[in-house]
């Protein structure tokens, strides 16, 4: 008799019943004085009862501006304290947080702060080329929504309304607590909190919609998979616009006691290696290119990282011989692999630290306790026998309410007996351990970064010597996959030249979905029936740029 590839974790009596904000009102009743958070390029540390404060205050300050239950605060900026404190005040309002991608061009945000209706943002000054400031004031406008900015620093934006962080907590203190606490009584954990933009399996930018009880648990969740204590230091270089970081970064540690450390604003491969040195980091989150990056550094041979003890390697395909790299020469000995998305919270899948080595670098886990996983065909929707290829389906209190305003397409992700349809393509084994082995959906992912080619497709159709355009992931062995662009063009158009093109994506697009290889062609390989085949377009790009040795790396 055939095994069909289904799988259920362990059900279990885990599941809590608490809103984000409870969460960290409890850490601090059981943890007090406990360092809770470090940002070490800010200097900040706060132990769990500071950060409790920060939130109320922060929150009170929410209140005091009118912010209501299900309201939408955007917040647009690389990783720092007041993220993760704006993180717990919304929560505790019961306004949803709106991750705002910290490379975003300024047809990225408005495209998002309109999708959403957000109210009120939160931003940065600036990071690296982008001036928040700036792009903020030429989008304002169109987003009839936004009522208010709030600038994080010192210097202000100019909008009427507009107030600095630091009059945000002055206002809260003219609050009192109480009408703090009778917002959060009304709270219901179901309520959503979050909402992070994803394209999910097809088309444009979705708003997937997290509630309290889906990233507290799953944060609770990787926190046992991983064995928190208090004693754990987690090193958090991912960013925190993305679940990683904010969800099983920050509530994994809120529901366990373990310390969050930011090493910076963004990943840097030396100051995070410096961060697990002088932090004594015993876990630690990464996409498979930053830990490329640490092992790469010439520092890395001068620096001892014995403390760590574990940590998540997740996000994009990780590499058989870069898990085994960071046991050995990181000495992170119970590293395990996670596997998931956006819209499961995120994670579903994750080696556990009793597997061997070989599973543990081979595979990416089996389900998280009360979660349930099949693969089907994508043909049939039938579950298919273990080992075989198909579609890898998640199920349980990991799946989100839905895509924001967006029925249709949540339909299309989570079917009626709410089995979330993930895109990726993989194989089960007797166990119920699962490789990823391909994607039925049209993404790719480079160093982390998911992206769609429709999206880039488009701006480039925006170009007047273009005719038409495919956008497709290539093999790299440093970042998982580059972007590749095939053009065709107009009759008669001069050739553009590849640097005027990337101007024009950078122009319109996050750094990270800009081309890096470029080809003019005068047609596309196609079906017969006249669709694109990318695969062809790839197999051709693996031998027009020599990328074979690339696509011989082996992943979990
Ligand atoms: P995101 O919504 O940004 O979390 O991206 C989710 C996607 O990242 C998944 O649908 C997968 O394609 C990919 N992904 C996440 N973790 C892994 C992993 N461990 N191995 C392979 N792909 C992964």
């Amino acid at each position: 008799m055939t095994t069909l590839a289904y799988t259920a974790g362990p059900v279990d009596d885990s599941i809590m019943n608490v809103t984000v904000g409870a969460a960290l009102r409890q850490a601090a009743a059981k943890w007090g004085d406990a360092e809770a958070l470090v940002s070490r390029h800010q200097n900040i540390r706060l132990s769990w009862n500071d950060l409790d404060a920060a939130a109320d205050e922060a929150a009170r300050g929410l209140l005091a501006l009118g912010v209501g239950r299900g309201d939408r605060i955007g917040i647009w900026s690389p990783t720092c304290a007041e993220w993760t404190i704006l993180q717990f005040a919304s929560a505790r309002v019961g306004s949803i947080l709106v991750n705002v991608n910290p490379a975003y061009r300024p047809s990225e945000l408005l495209y998002a702060l309109n999708k959403v209706g957000v109210r009120m943002v939160v931003t940065a000054r600036q990071f690296k080329t982008s001036d928040y400031h700036a792009m903020v004031k030429e989008v304002r406008g169109d987003v009839p929504s936004l009522e208010r900015v709030v600038a994080l620093g010192v210097e202000k934006t100019d909008g009427p309304d507009d107030l600095l962080w630091s009059d945000l907590l002055a206002l809260g203190a003219t609050v009192p607590a109480d009408a703090l606490a009778q917002r959060e009584a009304q709270l219901d954990t179901y309520d959503p909190i979050n909402i992070q933009f994803t394209s999910g399996t097809t088309g444009n930018p979705k708003g997937a919609t997290l509630t309290h009880h889906n990233v507290v648990n799953n944060g609770a969740a990787i926190a046992g998979v991983l064995g928190y204590t208090t004693a754990d230091r987690v090193c958090i270089p991912v960013p925190l616009y993305h679940c990683f970081g904010m969800g099983i970064g920050n509530l994994g540690c809120v529901t366990t006691g373990a310390t969050m450390v930011y090493p910076g604003e963004s990943f840097e491969p030396v100051a995070t290696l410096n961060t697990i040195v002088d932090e004594g980091i015993t876990s630690i989150y990464g996409v498979p290119t930053m830990f490329i990056s640490m092992l790469e550094a010439p520092e890395f041979a001068l620096l001892d990282t014995k403390t760590l003890r574990t940590g998540i390697m997740a996000g994009a395909p990780c590499p058989v011989e870069l898990m085994k790299r960071v046991v050995d020469e990181m000495h992170a000995s119970e590293m395990t692999i996670a596997y998931g998305m956006t819209e499961t919270s995120p994670v579903s899948t994750a080696t556990r630290r009793s597997d061997g080595l070989d599973v543990r670098c081979t595979t990416v886990g089996t389900a998280l306790p009360n979660v349930e996983l099949k693969v089907v065909s994508p043909d049939t929707g039938e579950t298919v026998a273990v080992g075989e290829k198909g579609e890898l389906c998640s199920k349980g209190y990991i799946v989100m309410p839905g895509y924001w305003e967006d029925d249709a397409a949540t339909r299309a992700a989570i079917d009626a007996d709410g089995w979330m349809h993930t895109g990726d393509l993989a194989v089960m084994d007797d166990n119920g351990y699962c490789n990823i082995v391909g994607r039925a959906k049209d993404m790719l992912i480079r160093g982390g970064e998911n992206i769609y080619p429709r999206e880039i497709e488009e701006v480039l159709f925006q170009h007047p010597a273009v005719a038409g355009v495919q956008v497709f992931g290539v093999p790299d062995a440093k970042m998982g996959e580059e972007v590749a662009a095939w053009i065709s063009l107009r009759e008669g158009a001069a050739e553009p030249s590849e640097d005027e093109l990337r101007t024009f994506c950078r122009e319109r697009l996050a750094h990270f979905k800009v081309p890096r290889y470029w080809k003019f062609v005068a047609d596309f390989p196609m079906t017969v029936t006249g669709k694109v085949q990318k695969f062809k377009m790839r197999e051709a790009a693996v031998e027009d740029w020599n990328l074979q040795d690339a696509t011989n790396i082996v992943t979990a």
